[in-house]
């Protein structure tokens, strides 16, 4: 049997194209360089939302400095939205949201300086030269150092400049956290752009499809029904796109009832034969309470309910699937063909389990597949619209595009807390997306002064595996916030009274549930 490949822990990028390949070889024939990445070594292209905020916070800060057009973002662990912004081949800057302040932050790396020290108009901060000397006029380290200055910057990250070096630092107040002074060296790289990305990873992308495509094909053979689970997400575009290029005819939809009306859109416009009711997620709601992180009973009940009810009346199923090692830790050792526990019928078959976002989303900008545009919008987990895997960073995009639905959930969440003698600030920073949050929130939650309801899973969690599971990044993180806490303000605008969104989806959805019936029917006649 053919061996996995490894997980891939780093990045390969030509630095003769200026381009992240796939694969080791660029299409120019120049061997890669590698760039570490962070844990769960997942990683996506920056979509126009990304490349309009990066674009956005270096020129507020540094004014119209050079922007990269490729950019690749490296998800890992932090109170929030913490990404890697990988560019221009190298480690350029992370980029963050503070569930506090709500607001997003970039902090550059030494490795981004050549690139726009030499264009910066404002944002870089003097050492005075002797900062840092001790009194016999020896000369100490600087970096790593709270160093006070005289600015009239505005606090945040910034560059800082000592003689002939520079490097990155956080303004705050008056004084100045130094981090790594390095020597800034003019540096040149080709303009590209995705168009040129696709080019030089031709080879890899059509290997990537050839494999996939041969794979399903190898699998359906077995199996007298086969189908493609789609949610709207990325990776089950990819995974339709590429059961249909194999030959299968039918794919299907859960309706939760709870997509953002652009999912339903986009859902509209992709051929779903089977579309399946979810039921309704609020009569459990007001019973159970908001589902957490640790504790998905709602996935239990508009997901895989109705998906089970359905496979147990047509038998045993093989149904495509856009499942990747890259997502999560509980995906890591995926296997081509898996059985779903909580579905006998259903055997899963993950063509794609071995591919990054950044692959998913090349390929699918390389056979131009229309993707939800969610994405471009800046979500990047694309569920119900009210899930508690979301990131604090994408409810404010549903705040801002659909106050309609964030309303009506910020006011269930609001009266949940106050029955449940919590205050508003449990909501507003996102506390309620655990059952027992983990460590870096109840830190948070605990200098913020906010209660966290007692749970048995807390009670049971030993203290040091609790310790443990908070990264280092994740700790840096927290502190940086836990100095913000004081200027937390508690939101005191009124909101608007909900109003009933209804969207053509529904009697789609209901004429969807018809075909698939006439669909079961047209079967069985067979
Ligand atoms: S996607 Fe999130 S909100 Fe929707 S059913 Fe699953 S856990 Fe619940
Ligand atoms: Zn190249």
């Amino acid at each position: 049997m053919q061996q996995e490949p490894a997980v891939k822990k780093t990045l390969y990028w030509c630095n003769t194209c200026n381009v992240p390949l796939i694969g080791r070889t660029c299409g120019c024939g120049a061997t890669g360089e590698s760039i570490p990445l962070n844990k769960p070594y997942d990683l996506r292209p920056a979509l126009t939302a990304d490349q309009e905020l990066i674009t956005r916070l270096l020129h507020e800060r540094f004014g119209p400095v050079p922007v990269p057009g490729v950019i690749l973002l490296n998800k890992t662990g932090g109170l929030d939205r913490y990404e890697m912004a990988i560019a221009n081949g190298g480690r350029f800057g992370w980029l963050s949201f503070n569930p506090v302040t709500r607001r997003h932050e970039l902090m550059l790396l030494p490795e981004a300086l050549p690139f726009i020290v030499p264009y910066a108009k404002k944002g870089i901060i003097e050492i005075p030269p002797g900062t840092g000397d001790d009194e016999d006029g020896k000369s100490r380290r600087i970096g790593g150092k709270k160093v006070d200055v005289s600015t009239s910057e505005p606090d945040g990250p910034v560059i800082v400049r000592y003689g002939n070096r520079y490097g990155t630092g956080v303004l705050s107040e008056g004084s100045v956290r130094v981090r790594e002074l390095v020597r800034v060296d003019p540096k040149e790289v080709a303009n590209s752009d995705w168009g040129e990305v696709i080019r030089r990873n031709y080879d890899r992308l059509k290997d990537l499809e050839r494999s996939a495509v041969r794979s399903i094909k190898q699998e359906m053979k077995n199996f007298d029904h086969v189908n493609a689970s789609f949610s709207g997400g990325k990776d089950s575009t990819v995974a339709l796109a590429l059961a249909r290029k194999a030959g299968v005819e039918e794919a299907y939809f859960v309706d939760t009832h709870l997509e953002f009306p652009e999912t339903y859109d986009f859902i509209n416009s992709q051929q779903v034969q089977v579309t399946l009711d979810g039921g309704d997620f609020w009569p459990g709601v007001e019973k159970i309470g908001p589902p957490g992180k640790d504790n998905r009973w709602c996935c239990k009940i508009v997901k895989m309910a109705p998906v089970r009810r359905w496979m147990d009346t047509i038998g045993p199923v093989l149904t495509v699937q856009g499942n990747r090692w890259y997502e999560s830790f509980n995906r890591a050792e995926l296997d081509l063909l898996s059985n779903n526990p909580a579905n006998p019928n259903q055997t899963n078959c993950s063509p794609i389990r071995s591919w990054r976002a950044f692959e998913v989303f090349l390929y699918l900008k390389w056979r131009n597949i229309p993707y939800n545009p969610l994405y471009d919008m800046g979500i990047e987990r694309i569920g119900c619209w009210l899930c508690p895997a979301m990131l604090e960073a994408e409810y404010e995009i549903l705040r801002e595009k659909h106050p309609e639905l964030s309303d009506r959930w910020d006011a269930f969440l609001e009266k949940w807390a106050n029955d449940h003698g919590l205050p508003k600030e449990y909501v507003r920073c996102g506390m309620w997306r655990w059952k027992s949050p983990p460590p870096k929130m109840r830190e948070l939650a605990k200098e913020m002064g906010i209660p966290i309801p007692r749970s048995p899973d807390v009670e049971h969690l030993p203290q040091r595996r609790e310790q443990r599971d908070e990264s280092r990044t994740e700790r840096r993180e927290r502190r940086t916030l836990t100095g913000q806490i004081g200027r937390i303000k508690p939101s005191s605008e009124e909101r608007t009274p909900l109003k009933t969104w209804s969207s053509k989806v529904r009697s789609t959805s209901n004429n969807d549930s018809k075909k698939a019936a006439g669909h079961r029917e047209k079967k069985e006649r067979r």
